[in-house]
């Protein structure tokens, strides 16, 4: 059967140039994590579900979505409907703010993301990577499990057996698809050098559903 795949019509480029408008955290808070993904990693994991049919036409919740940037690129590449979830509301009024001015759509929950209850087609996300406080990512990696079919979220290398181990214990499946360098500026008083990289990679898991 011929299956004839939703399209945005926009460029990998053209989404770029349009996530590089999305503002940072007013006032990042350090026990959050509060980094926003780099326009350039933001987009590049968004192309790719895209181009694996997980954004068009897909409900998608982007869970920890700070400022908005993973949401609103779903919503640009023409998902269905998409849901920003994040515990700090500084973040999601910035979020929001972000949303209009590029003209996208998203609807905005302020909640922990244990909390949050909804079931998606895709999950997107860039958690807190455990650096402060081990294994923040856990509630979110299940939240993202048992939301969606599909998850895109991105973990520190050096997490990445933990984050394995968490995967398939749920009886879901993964594939690393991708690693980047992600360039963390100096934010926090801790930072002591202008500002440092740090090797993330992409899982995409696959529920069960
Ligand atoms: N996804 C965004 C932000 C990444 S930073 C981006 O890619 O740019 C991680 C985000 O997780 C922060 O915005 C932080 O406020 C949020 N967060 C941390 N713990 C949370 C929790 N328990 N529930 C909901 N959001 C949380």
């Amino acid at each position: 059967m011929l299956t004839v795949k939703p399209s945005s019509g926009m460029k990998r480029k053209d989404l770029e140039m349009m996530l590089q408008k999305v503002r940072g955290f007013p006032s990042p808070d350090a026990f959050l994590e509060q980094y926003q993904t780099p326009a350039t990693i933001a987009a590049d994991l968004l192309f790719s579900a895209y181009s694996q049919g997980d954004i068009a036409g897909r409900t998608v919740v982007d869970l920890g979505c700070g400022t908005g940037i993973l949401g609103i690129g779903a919503s640009l590449l023409g998902a269905d409907e998409v849901i920003g979830v994040d515990v700090d509301e500084d973040a999601v009024s910035r979020a929001a703010e972000n949303a209009e001015s590029v003209g996208s759509e998203v609807d905005w929950v302020v909640c922990d993301v244990r909390t949050f209850q909804a079931s998606a087609d895709t999950v997107v996300m860039n958690p807190p990577f455990g650096a402060q406080k081990r294994h923040a990512d856990r509630p979110f990696l299940e939240k993202a499990i048992e939301t969606a079919d599909v998850v895109y979220s991105l973990h520190l290398a050096g997490t990445e057996e933990f984050v394995a181990r968490l995967i398939t214990s749920t009886g879901s499946s993964y594939e690393v698809q991708k690693r980047y360098k992600f360039e963390i500026p100096h934010t926090f008083a801790f930072h002591t050098k202008a500002k440092a990289h740090v090797e993330v990679a992409l899982f995409r898991i696959e529920t069960q559903g």
